[in-house]
């Protein structure tokens, strides 16, 4: 049996070589990014100017440069195909110094929740499928504290000062918590403005979280400006 799966792989891999999931050109290993992609895409380093009450922001992707196409073939055309790719991605990086260094004392992840009507019309929540083999590795467990109380249009093309709008009071807890001396990270697929982020730490500082951190899969530090 072996003999004959061995075959068939071997078979399989010449068919059909792993490439990279960015530019396809034929690589080692499948869900891995050549060397050129890897080199544009991974980005992890923190924020240098997170938005209170959050305290650190770590991203583990540039927004741009593969990991973008990436996400919106996720979001907005639902193609889970993609999310071993982006696991890969997280897998690649937990070990790293940062990714240490931010998950130390961290209680428990909080998600950030779509809105009823979005998960219903997507299926999923695309940021609890990215990272959801990722916390579990970690041994955080993941805690459904908050919900989206209202329907955002989509933000990408919006400014801060929209969102901020759009985005103000759109999280409650959905039972009353006490989070006192509660370490807390939020993971997010993206970052760029930050408000979304901004609006789920409120709440969780309102209960009393001590310290708040997010895990951004990918993030626009303010670098893609000449993109
Ligand atoms: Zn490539």
């Amino acid at each position: 049996m072996n003999f004959f799966r061995e075959v068939w792989e071997a078979v399989n891999f010449f068919i059909f070589p792993p490439r990279c999931p960015n530019c396809k050109k034929i690589v080692d290993e499948p869900h891995q990014f050549c060397e050129a992609c890897h080199e544009k895409i991974f980005r992890v380093d923190f924020y240098d100017r997170p938005p209170a009450p959050i305290e650190k922001v770590l991203r583990v992707t540039k927004y741009r440069d593969g990991s973008r196409e990436l996400l919106r073939n996720l979001k907005f055309d639902n193609n889970l195909n993609v999310v071993p790719v982006l696991k890969k991605i997280l897998d690649d990086v937990s070990k790293r110094e940062e990714v240490l260094n931010l998950l130390r004392g961290v209680d428990f992840a909080v998600v950030v929740p779509l809105h009823e009507d979005r998960f219903k019309e997507r299926g999923f929540n695309q940021t609890e499928k990215i990272f959801e083999d990722f916390l579990a590795m970690n041994n955080l467990p993941v805690k459904n504290i908050l919900k989206r109380i209202r329907s955002t249009p989509k933000l990408y093309k919006l400014g801060k000062a929209d969102r901020e709008k759009i985005l103000s009071g759109v999280f409650e807890a959905t039972e009353p918590l006490d989070l006192s001396g509660k370490k807390i990270l939020i993971v997010d697929d993206i970052f760029t403005t930050g408000t979304t982020c901004k609006e789920c730490a409120k709440v969780l500082e309102s209960l009393g979280a001590e310290k708040i951190f997010v895990l951004a899969f990918a993030a626009d530090f303010g670098d893609n400006l000449n993109h």
